[in-house]
């Protein structure tokens, strides 16, 4: 079947998800058209309702000063708290494990903090060899910060030669086989770059059947694929909201800890009073009483402009649900997938494995040679994507915001550009 543009405009009137695009800001090219925005797997747009949730934060703080922490239309007191119920449906878990606070980066470390406790006889990690920057810092300097070498202590998985993604078997031959030297598996939930899905309830399973933890870094699979966290098994997980989840650059983070951890206080952590007992935490006691809950590894009290936006966005999530998008997720992303398998064969590759459960809303694609001047082509032409060295271009087809005729878009700028 040949696609068209008319055929991808049917597609989007056929589909009344399509209305959700009307709350979103799409950012605009000088002439006025929108850009084809397929960067939000990067940074999500910007809800219209944001601005509004924003202006309530500098209003209560401009008329109420301080008393805002309590008397503000929303108090800032306990404001972390309205958005704990909604971000545990977004990554299935119950609302006590769930907490909004930092960054992903920092979460990452607090969490190692408890959770990588590492021995003489039990101190390796498993992590993906292409793992995102931030994470491979994070893992090896908290390797270092215990006396272990990176070297010794980190055990990478890789693809299979002339393979681009990780064979779920191999990973749990890996953890099998690291058996009672593994401390930690640490994973992205979908990887940056090549888009891979991973089974977190199997991995994790085969962690724990090894005695070792398992953590999860879900900056690509938040707001992108439904999770069930709680029934996985998992120990832990960290992600940013400015992804899928269309909080804004740089805004507050999620974290996960399974509700078996709550009352461990043996367990070593970095403290702060907004992780200190509510009832007891302006009393200004010398001694740390940790709240039982994910909201225990808190530090500070936290930026509420952040949280408004981040409040702003997960409304609209819970109007529409995670399975909901999910599904149109899948659709628009079937689509694309369809549109680049009629490039001529060997032109391009797309890398994202094709299964249900094995991919998200992204597709990286491979362009032969790294030939980044396709890339530079295709946003000249008004495609926002990114580039990901050495070779790869990746755009994500947002079910919020994206449709039919972004993918059709994209599809003849990115043939035209080869
Ligand atoms: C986006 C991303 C980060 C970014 O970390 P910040 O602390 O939010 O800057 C880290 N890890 C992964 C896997 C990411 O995708």
């Amino acid at each position: 079947m040949t696609h068209t543009l008319a055929q991808a405009q049917e597609l989007d009137r056929q589909d009344p998800l399509s209305a959700l695009r009307e709350k979103f800001w799409i950012p605009l090219q000088k002439d006025g058209t929108p850009y084809v925005y397929l960067c939000g797997n990067s940074l999500g747009l910007q809800p219209k309702i944001t601005a509004q949730y924003l202006q309530q934060e500098l209003e209560d703080w401009k008329n109420l000063g301080v008393e805002g922490h309590f008397h503000a239309k929303n108090p800032w007191m306990p404001y972390h708290e309205f958005l704990t119920a909604y971000m545990a449906k977004i990554v299935g878990a119950k609302p006590s494990e769930v907490v909004v606070m930092n960054t992903l980066s920092v979460n990452i470390h607090l969490l190692m903090v408890s959770f990588y406790r590492p021995s003489k006889e039990r101190f390796k990690i498993i992590m993906e060899a292409d793992a995102f920057p931030s994470d491979r810092y994070a893992i090896e300097s908290q390797i270092k910060f215990h006396g272990y070498d990176p070297k010794d202590a980190l055990v990478e998985l890789k693809a299979r030669p002339g393979e681009v993604t990780l064979r779920e078997e191999d990973i749990h031959t890996t953890i099998r086989q690291t058996g009672d030297a593994l401390a930690l598996v640490l994973l992205g939930g979908v990887n940056y770059y090549t888009g891979q899905a991973f089974d977190l309830k199997a991995i994790t399973q085969e962690a724990h059947q090894v005695g070792s933890i398992a953590g999860f870094d879900l900056a690509h699979m938040a707001g992108n694929i439904d999770v069930a966290l709680h029934d996985s098994g998992a120990d832990f997980a960290a992600w940013c909201t400015y992804k899928y989840l269309n909080s804004g650059p740089g805004s507050v983070a999620g974290a996960f800890v399974h509700e078996r951890h709550h009352q461990n206080h043996d367990l070593p952590r970095f403290a702060g009073w907004w992780g200190h007992d509510k009832a007891t935490r302006f009393n200004m006691r010398h001694d740390f009483k940790a709240i039982e809950s994910a909201e225990g590894w808190q530090l500070s009290n936290p930026p509420i402009l952040s949280l408004a936006a981040i409040r702003a966005s997960l409304s609209i999530f819970a109007e529409v649900g995670m399975e909901t998008l999910r599904d149109r997720a899948w659709r628009l992303t079937q689509y694309l997938r369809e549109l680049l398998a009629q490039i001529p064969d060997g032109r391009i590759h797309v890398i994202t494995p094709s299964e249900r459960h094995r991919c998200g809303a992204q597709l990286s694609i491979q362009i032969p040679n790294g030939n980044k001047k396709i890339f530079e082509q295709i946003t000249a032409d008004g495609v926002i994507a990114d580039w990901r060295e050495p070779d790869v271009i990746r755009v994500a087809p947002a079910p919020l915001y994206n449709s039919y005729e972004d993918c059709y878009r994209f599809y003849e700028i990115l043939r035209n550009a080869l």
